[in-house]
């Protein structure tokens, strides 16, 4: 059985009161949870404040995003080693926002996820069609090539801790969520290459997240159907109760 995971991935919002404000509410309103993994990935500055208002929580801490290398002349970048000394234990990689805005390839996602598993991250990977790709019957072709360019030469072994997020990028931010019938179609397509390419074993373990405009009132029909294992939750993670009610749905 595969415990659910939510995340909330706040992109580039809040201050660092909101921060704490937003971290508070959320750790008392999740004080009871259990059976269930949580983290927040809030913006890079308020890293070290979330872990250390989290510290004792269940509640989980994880990064945005990262760059492969460990250290050096990379101005501007934060490496996986920087992201577990602030507390880290979790990073999205490959978002579709950084696909799109920084021009994040497969190659480069495939990179990411190597130096993170190195210095003992979980990945979350993320992976999704436009809404053109979907409409010229393309879903499945491109969520498995962003599928084998992220994890195509790493050993079974290597990717136990990680987590796949599939998020339509056509349901991002837009008010437009996927059905759960159509989510659990490509959940399943990724569990199958899974199973193919590293074993039932392997596939039956990873997580995979759907993500695309998740709320309280649709999160508990999506996270009913067998291969969706959780959320990656933006907008409504930025409010302390539609997040919290998304765990809470995430835990029937
Ligand atoms: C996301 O940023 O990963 C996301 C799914 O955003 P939203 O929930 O706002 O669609």
């Amino acid at each position: 059985m595969r415990v659910p995971f939510v995340t909330g991935n706040w992109k580039m919002h809040t201050t660092a009161r909101e921060t704490r404000d937003l971290l508070n509410s959320l750790k008392a309103l999740l004080k009871d949870i259990n059976k269930i993994t949580v983290a927040v990935c809030p913006p890079f500055p308020y890293l070290f404040l979330a872990s250390e208002i989290l510290e004792g929580s269940s509640i989980h801490v994880g990064a945005q995003n990262m760059y492969w290398e460990i250290e050096g002349a990379y101005t501007g970048e934060i490496s996986p080693r920087m992201l577990k000394d602030a507390g880290c234990e979790f990073v999205i990689i490959g978002h579709s926002e950084r696909r799109k805005l920084f021009k994040e390839t497969d190659e480069m996602v495939h990179r990411k996820i190597q130096a993170a598993l190195t210095e003992g991250l979980h990945p979350i990977v993320c992976v999704g069609e436009t809404l053109e790709e979907r409409e010229n019957g393309k879903t499945t072709e491109v969520v498995e090539s962003q599928i084998k360019g992220a994890f195509a030469g790493f050993k079974a072994e290597e990717l136990k801790g990680i987590t796949i997020a599939y998020e339509p990028v056509w349901a991002i931010g837009t008010g437009k969520t996927a059905t759960p019938e159509q989510a659990e179609e490509v959940h399943r397509l990724i569990r199958v290459w899974l199973a193919d390419r590293f074993g039932r074993e392997l596939a039956e373990e990873i997580r995979i997240q759907y993500g695309g405009s998740v709320k309280p009132e649709n999160a508990a029909t999506l996270l009913a159907q067998p291969n969706i294992d959780g959320a990656l939750v933006g907008g409504a993670s930025l409010k302390a109760e539609s997040f919290a009610a998304i765990v809470t749905q995430a835990c029937l």
